[in-house]
């Protein structure tokens, strides 16, 4: 996919095929206000498997506290969410985790105090490891642990028992690390503090990813990035779309998700104002003019 007509053509295809397939998240007049403040305002849409979504809106038109209400960060005031035809409206974060719904954060959250691998490994746990198997996990009290826990929606469960068990989970952190080894294969054994800003979003990808989600929500996952930075994040997503992963993304800048999505889903002041294929939504009159005068 080297070429650009080569993409377009893949991506016609793919938008295509994933309409055809299963819905995995229905999302039905999702509704959210703060104190008089309707930040999500009926917001329905479905998401395929296998497809890419991208809610796109200037800041403050409600995409994060849409990600936070399906992601059980926030309750919602009323509406419907189905993962796999299951409703999970009102579930907790790492409910929402266990059942294959994995997300990352508009600053990203990783734990600064875990080495890259360590970081990685907690994901394939999806709920964390009561049993303490690394070092570092030391250095936390385990009061620390359950609250950082929280905050990034991973839940508690018996990690692995035996050591070929163990091993096995190193295996597979070492693949993912691997996958995106371009930066990240030097510094798999430093603490996430010391890394860039990029790395430390870039390692909270790869912890998602290998809890194998049904679903990957990602907030802004080029936020704060460089144009180089942001390029490799792009390759990222376009390597787990091209497995067959379904992903909401959210981004305030429309050109960086046109050639990734399936289909965009624009939102201004809480309500989607118009979805569809990328190019059609972006050059939706209402989409432009919420867009004019502001960051594009
Ligand atoms: P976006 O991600 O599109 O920039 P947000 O979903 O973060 O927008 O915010 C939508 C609106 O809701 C904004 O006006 C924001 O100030 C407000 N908002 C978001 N979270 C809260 C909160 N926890 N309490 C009060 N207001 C909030
Ligand atoms: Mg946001």
């Amino acid at each position: 996919l080297d070429n650009a007509d080569d993409l377009a053509e893949y991506s016609e295809r793919h938008r295509q095929a994933v309409l055809d397939a299963p819905v995995m998240l229905r999302v039905r007049e999702l509704d959210k206000s703060f104190e008089g403040l309707h930040a999500v305002n009926k917001v329905s849409f479905d998401l395929h498997q296998g497809e890419v979504i991208s809610i796109i809106g200037p800041n403050g038109s409600g995409k994060s506290t849409t990600i936070n209400l399906i992601s059980g960060f926030l309750q919602p005031d009323s509406g419907l969410i189905d993962l796999a035809d299951e409703p999970v409206a009102g579930l907790s974060p790492a409910d929402m985790s266990e059942r294959g719904l994995l997300r990352t954060f508009q600053n990203g959250r990783v734990f600064g105090g875990l080495t890259v691998e360590e970081n990685i490994n907690l994901g394939y746990h999806r709920r964390l490891v009561a049993a303490r198997p690394f070092k570092s996990l030391q250095r936390y009290p385990i009061a620390r642990w359950l609250s950082l826990l929280a905050e990034t929606g991973v839940a508690l469960v018996p990690g692995p028992r035996t050591r070929r068990e163990a091993d096995e989970v190193n295996i597979r952190v070492d693949r993912e690390i691997d996958r995106f080894r371009e930066r990240l294969s030097a510094r798999r054994r430093d603490c996430t503090y010391t890394l860039s800003y990029a790395n430390r979003r870039r390692t909270e990808i790869a912890r998602a990813h290998i809890s194998e989600p049904k679903i990957l929500l990602l907030d802004e996952p080029t936020a704060g990035m460089n144009q180089s930075e942001t390029a490799e994040v792009l390759r990222q997503l376009q390597y787990l779309k091209a497995q067959g992963h379904t992903i909401l993304l959210v981004e305030h800048k429309i050109d960086l998700v046109t050639a990734l999505s399936d289909r965009v889903l624009a939102m201004d002041g809480g309500r989607v104002i118009a979805q569809g294929a990328p190019d059609d939504v972006r050059n939706a009159p209402q989409v432009v003019e919420a867009y004019l005068g502001k960051r594009r």
